[in-house]
This record gives C-alpha cells, structure tokens and sequence, in this order.
C-alpha cells in the first residue's frame, strides 16, 4: 500500500506529517529524504533516478528504489542498511545511537578511478554516481547550493567591486539542478544575470521555481534585456537558450564584457554531461549512445574552445573563475594549455569560510508543512541576533524561495553554531512547536569533509590538496558521533578521479538521545574543518582552535 501510494517508479513523493509509516523516526527520516530526492519538483529527471548533478542519482535501479523503501519501512533501531552505489546489500546489527544507513557511493581503487572503467561498471549495472547529495539523500533541490552561490557572488562584489554586484553583469551557463541557483544568487547580491542553457527544459523549469526572470531564444533580445538592466542597476535575470562557447563568442565579436564570468554546465561528466558545441540536444543523445569515445573527444574541444573565449574575455577585464565542475581539466585535455590561468572559486572566495568550520548547514521539516521552516527561521534568528549576515540572508530566503519537495532551508554556520542549532531545533521538536521531526545535513563541499584539489581542496597551504585522509576521518567522526545516516562518494562535483567527499545526515526527534547524538555531531563534523585548516597552516583556523578549545 505505501509503495503504491509514495514509491511507485517515476512517481516519487515523500510521506509528510506527524505519522510514521516506518518502525522509528530515524528509519523514517530517510525514508523522507530518499523519497524527496526522487520526487518531481526535487529531481531533475526522477525517470531515470537522476537528482542532479549530470548523472547523479539516489538509487541505483527503480527495483534498488523499492527495495529501498521495503527495507527502510521495516528497519529496527538495533540494525542498519548498507547502501553500495545505490542498491542496498545488507543489514547489519548496530545500536540505537548509531547510523541507521550506512552508504557508499562510485567508490573505486585509485588506479581505476577513470570514468571509462567507471562508466563499463555502471553501463552493466554495477554502479551507481552518486554526485554529492544524490546518493546521500539530502538533496533539497537548487536552494541547496544557493546560499553558497549567493556568498560566491557577494564576497567576489566586496573583492573586486567594493561593494556589491550592482549595475554589474554576471554572465554563465548552465541552469540546472545546481547551476539554477546562479541567476537568483547573482539578483539577491544586486547584479544584473544572464546564463545560458543549451536546454530550454532546465530554463523553464528555473522560471516555474522563480529562480530567474525571463527565459528567451534569441540572442539579441537578451542582449538587449541584461544590458538595459545593467545601466539602470536593476537586479534581473535572463535564461538565453543556447551554446555557451557560442554565446561567449558572440559576445566578443560584440564588444561586450561581462563584470563577471563563471560557468556551471556540467562539465565533470564530458559524456553524461556537457553538451559538444554544434550538436543539438537529440543528437547529443544519439551519438552518447552510438559512439561515446567520438562524443567525449567532441566534448572535450568544445571544452577547449568555451575556455578559450573564457581566457579572452578575461582578458579583457572579466573577473573569470571557475566554479567546481572541473572545466579547466577537460578543456586542458581537450588542448586549451592555458585552462588553469582561471582561479579556481575556493582559495579565493570560501576557504576563510571553511577556517571558521563554516559550511552548507540545511535542515527539512518531516511534516511537510512550510509553517515549520518559518518556525525555525525565527528561532534562529532570536538564537544569534548579532549575526545579522545570516539574518539578513534568511529574511532574503522566507521572500524569495520557492521550496521544492519537503519545506526545509540552507544557512551557512560554523563551529559552535550548527552544535546550538540542532539542540535548539529538537528542543522546538520536542516542545511540539514544529510539527514533526527535523533533519539536518549538509552538503558533502564542507570545510572538513572533502579532498577535491581542483575545488574544496585547491591550492592548500602546505601542498596537501590530494590527502583524502580528512574525509575518511570525517566520516569516521561522524559515524562514531552517531550521524542517522552517513556516507562515502568518489567522484562528486568534479568527477570520477578528482574527488573523495563524506556526508551526514542528523536528526532531531526531540528525544533525549538525539540530544547526545547532536552534540557530538554537529561539534565534530565542523570541527574536522578546523583541523584540516589548522594542519595545513592556515592561521584563521589555528587561532579558532584556540577560541573553540578544539583539542589538537
Ligand atoms: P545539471 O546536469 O543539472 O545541469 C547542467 C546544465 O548544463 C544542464 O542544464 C545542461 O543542459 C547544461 N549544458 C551542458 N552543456 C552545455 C553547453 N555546451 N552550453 C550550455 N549549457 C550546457 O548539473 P548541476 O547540478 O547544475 O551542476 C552543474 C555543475 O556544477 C556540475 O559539474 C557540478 O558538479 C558543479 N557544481 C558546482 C557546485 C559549486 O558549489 N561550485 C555545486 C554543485 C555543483
């Protein structure tokens, strides 16, 4: 009956309030979560099991979906699930204190770590990409990275524009599950937004979810909108279907400059993902299926080619980086040998973040209802009314988010932060004051939790940007501290090869053990931010070891 009613394949939907379907909330709370990345307004492709990401999917197979669900209804508080690569193979004997999933996603032994040998395993059916939040089931669609992106495009107007993006335009492409955030990130910090998509699907699907402003087809019209806009200083955004490399082009041939330049399509993956130049989308996915190697090699020049207009409208005064999907590698490969004059959006814009044990801190209402994301919202604010940063930043989000799927909300916190957070969040659970448990994650792009040297871990300090010891301890920590679920990806944000990343997934039942289990988790995993900063050198996360009294 429940599978009939939330989990028949494509048709996903979360149960939501105060009942539960499964043995106990913990079961419960991923079984919301696995279901809400699979359902329509969340997943960018539930057909398929794709959340975002390219590739990226939270089950392996529609059967591995259900299976999924049949286990996580029927879980006791003394086992757990083992998930590899989105098929689950087993449940083990455990405790009420420990996680209850235990996942691992694209894993593969260094030497092998190739997209080739990874998509052989997964073409027969042996693995599954599990992107970052996808196969660890935390996904809360594009709200999830848009205050990231939102502190991206305000720290670079503070950097390189004193002040904010106003009357300054931002130009990128690809608008989807991630890359959707751009354009309402880029109005909130005041710029004036073009991004370009080469499907009109994605574009629409940003306009239904007030993510941007006006969507179009033709090139001068749009032009004409963000340039109108950029005189006057109005913060509006445009979806221009298209070719990126052949819109920058254009744009060159034009004379016209962008303030800033990025670019999220999805790059990590140059056959699952980027779309070659001159192809159309139909047959982009003939020749992916008829001849890969042909479509990697077309991918990879036009790599090449789009970086190489990005290198010249830098030249020309763009502030240009590159923002975490590898593109400067493949253009590289594709013969662009100047790729990596491109800096890379970590060393410059959120590693004093990451030294603070700040990060991607979000959390969903299992009610379902969005009365208790308002709830929390103003609890945080009367819990830290001198950060009028995050203030202003949820203020900005109860006006302008849509949800999709569960209500929830994302809000970078650091060290200390996130411990009071959950703690004041079950004691909301536990007062009745929301209506249903909470959940709290994070991204796996936190300050402790990834090895990625063309992103999170780019230009470190001392050299260690490759060590993937940090996320293993991550994971380590959080498992011992007594996460509900936790998990380890390869491959995340940049690709197969480039990344190794832990994630975490807590809830707050406002049960006296989900007190212990808070404080322990949302202390450590933050807290492994710190270390790897403090170790590497980095004297911002030195000086907060001390504040903290983080023991090192
Ligand atoms: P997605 O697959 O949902 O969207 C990618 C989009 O790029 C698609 O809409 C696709 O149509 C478009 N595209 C592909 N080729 C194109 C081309 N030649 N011209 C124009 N558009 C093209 O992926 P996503 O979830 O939006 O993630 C995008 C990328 O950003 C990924 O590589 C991801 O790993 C990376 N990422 C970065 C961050 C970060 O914080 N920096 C966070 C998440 C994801």
């Amino acid at each position: 009956e429940f599978i009939q009613k939330y989990a028949t394949h494509p048709v996903y939907t979360p149960p939501t309030g105060p009942e539960l379907n499964a043995k106990n909330w913990q079961s419960e709370s991923a079984l919301r979560m696995f279901l809400n990345n699979l359902t329509a307004e969340v997943a960018e492709d539930p057909e398929k099991l794709v959340v975002y990401g390219g590739i990226g999917q939270a089950a392996r197979t529609p059967a591995d979906a259900r299976k999924i669900v049949e286990l996580l209804l029927t879980l006791e508080e003394d086992e757990s699930l083992l998930v590899q690569s989105g098929k689950p193979v087993g449940k083990i004997r455990s405790h009420s204190e420990a996680p209850r999933v235990l996942i691992a996603n694209s894993n593969l032994v260094p030497h092998w770590a190739t997209w080739e040998h990874f998509n052989n395993l997964r073409d027969r059916g042996l693995m599954m990409y599990g992107q970052m939040t996808a196969g660890s089931w935390i996904y809360i669609g594009t709200q999830g990275i848009l205050q990231g992106t939102y502190e991206t495009f305000a720290a670079c107007g503070r950097i390189h524009f004193g002040g904010d993006l106003r009357n300054r335009l931002v130009v990128t492409g690809g608008l989807g599950g991630m890359g959707g955030a751009q354009p309402l990130a880029a109005t909130i910090a005041g710029a004036t937004f073009l991004g370009v998509d080469i499907d009109p699907e994605r574009i629409k699907k940003r306009l239904e979810t007030r993510y941007i402003d006006k969507m179009t087809y033709d090139y001068h019209e749009a032009m004409r909108l963000v340039l109108a806009a950029q005189a006057k200083g109005e913060a509006i955004s445009v979806g221009l279907v298209g070719d990126i490399g052949d819109v920058l082009e254009r744009m060159i041939q034009d004379n016209i400059t962008p303030d800033v330049l990025t670019d999220q399509t999805s790059a990590h993956d140059p056959i699952n993902g980027y779309v070659p130049n001159g192809l159309t989308l139909v047959e982009a996915r003939r020749l992916r299926e008829e001849d890969p190697a042909a479509y990697k090699e077309k991918s990879l020049k036009s790599m090449a080619r789009h970086v190489h207009f990005m290198l010249e409208l830098k030249k020309r005064g763009a502030r240009t980086f590159d923002y975490g999907n590898n593109l400067r590698e493949f253009a590289m490969q594709g013969g662009e040998k100047d790729a990596f004059q491109i800096q890379g959006f970590v060393p410059e814009y959120m590693r004093p973040l990451f030294c603070e044990g700040k990060g991607p801190f979000r959390w969903a209402a299992l009610s379902g209802d969005p009365e208790d994301i308002r709830v929390t919202d103003e609890a945080l604010k009367e819990l830290f009314p001198e950060n009028t940063h995050m203030i202003n930043w949820l203020e900005q989000a109860q006006e302008k988010v849509a949800f999709q799927g569960l209500p929830c909300r994302i809000c970078w916190l650091g060290m200390g932060e996130r411990e009071k957070a959950g703690l004041m969040f079950n004691q909301l659970v536990r007062e009745g004051k929301v209506k249903a448990p909470i959940v709290i994650g994070r991204d796996h792009l936190d300050c402790g939790s990834v090895a990625s040297p063309y992103r999170e871990t780019e230009g470190m300090l001392d050299g260690s940007d490759a060590v993937s010891d940090w996320p293993l301890l991550n994971l380590m920590a959080n498992t011992s501290g007594g996460a509900t679920w936790v998990s380890f990806h390869h491959g995340g944000g940049v690709g197969i090869g480039y990344s190794q990343h832990a994630g975490m997934v807590i809830l707050a039942d406002g049960t006296d053990r989900a007190d212990r289990c808070l404080s322990r988790v949302l202390y450590n995993d933050p807290a492994m931010g710190i270390f790897r900063h403090a170790d590497a050198g980095y004297e911002t996360a030195q000086k907060n070891a001390e504040k903290f009294g983080l023991n090192i």
